[in-house]
């Protein structure tokens, strides 16, 4: 009985003690720190796929961009079928192959501690990733075929004065349980959904509270405020949103929705930005709903990128083409 209540206790503590991997990268020289943002991107170079994937390497190149976040939903239509899918060759590595959007090797102070990253991607599965053989996508293997994959479901991304926290959001939302439809996920690992969803709220709460970051973005699939077709998300809206508001949080980036979307929470300083615009756009599907703090929407293709200092915030929104469409600036004055 004893040995029974210990195992519990050391299990309870092993659960109390959990935490989201952790990849330290140093900031640039001057400061600075610029990736871009994509989202619902994988069809094989289909649906301005490779003119977006083209203009990226253009601005990651004017950018001097440290690395691209994937907002999820990587391979459509149902994710990867395995790790040696040729999807992930003919839809990532094929089609992304600007220079500046290749694998960059930073040597740090203590390289030891440190992975660098020049893609980060897959983390977000979105919930077309998990109609697929979701563990594929987090397999070491697939960095043998491409290094820039780094794929994980949460985690964070530490750059010095930024902080970035990987949400897996997908398991938050209760139809994709409840009313499939025709669908099969790939729930290995998350069931049951609801102890899942309850740690991961835990863990990054305790990395948002503890996190020193000038500033803290949290990256999900699934949008928290969206008038696109999907809308927002109850389950985050109920769920994280509080947690993210109660932490000092300044963007909650998304995709999911097949557009570009900005939209200032009106009572808090936090910035809803959805970049699902990789390839296939939704083209004047847009709801008649709240539009409190809508900044700007735009339904066609493309991408953001991001570019921060200590004091200073640049988020800046591109069309297939390259055309700058919105900016929006911030500064944060700290004693
Ligand atoms: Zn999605």
């Amino acid at each position: 009985m004893a040995d029974h209540w210990f195992i519990i206790l050391i299990s309870m503590l092993c659960v109390a003690a959990a935490e989201l991997e952790r990849f330290e990268l140093p900031a640039k020289g001057d400061g600075s720190l610029s990736f871009l943002v994509i989202g619902d991107w994988g069809r094989r170079g289909a649906f301005n796929q490779s003119q977006v994937a083209f203009q990226m390497g253009k601005i990651g190149e004017k950018l001097d961009i440290d690395f691209v976040v994937s907002t999820g939903d990587n391979f459509y239509d149902n994710g990867l079928s395995g790790p040696q899918d040729p999807v992930f060759e003919q839809s990532f590595t094929n089609i992304y192959t600007a220079n500046s959007l290749q694998k960059r090797w930073f040597s740090g102070k203590l390289p030891f501690l440190l992975h660098i990253l020049n893609w980060l991607t897959g983390h977000l599965l979105g919930n077309h990733d998990y109609r697929g053989d979701a563990e594929a996508q987090l397999s070491h293997l697939l960095r043998k075929i491409d290094s820039r994959w780094l794929c994980l479901r949460s985690f964070i991304v530490d750059a010095e004065h930024a902080e970035i926290i990987f949400v897996d959001t997908t398991p938050f939302v209760k139809s994709y349980f409840l009313d499939p439809e025709d669908h099969t996920y790939d729930w290995r690992g998350i069931h049951p959904s609801k102890h899942y969803v309850t740690n991961l709220l835990k863990d990054v709460e305790r990395a948002l509270r503890e996190s020193r970051a000038k500033w803290k973005i949290v990256v999900g699939h699934h949008a928290i405020r969206s008038i696109g077709h999907h809308g927002d998300t109850p389950e985050l809206a109920t769920h994280l949103f509080p947690i993210l508001k109660a932490n000092g949080v300044d963007f909650y980036m998304n995709g999911h929705d097949h557009c570009l979307e900005h939209i200032s929470d009106t009572e808090s300083p936090i910035q809803f930005l959805t970049s699902g615009a990789g390839s296939k756009a939704w083209r004047g599907d847009v709801k008649r709903v709240n539009r409190k703090g809508l900044k700007f929407f735009y339904d066609g293709q493309g991408f953001l990128s991001v570019k921060l200092t200590p004091p200073d915030a640049e988020i800046v929104f591109y069309d297939v083409y390259g055309k700058i469409l919105h900016t929006w600036n911030a500064t944060k004055q700290f004693i």
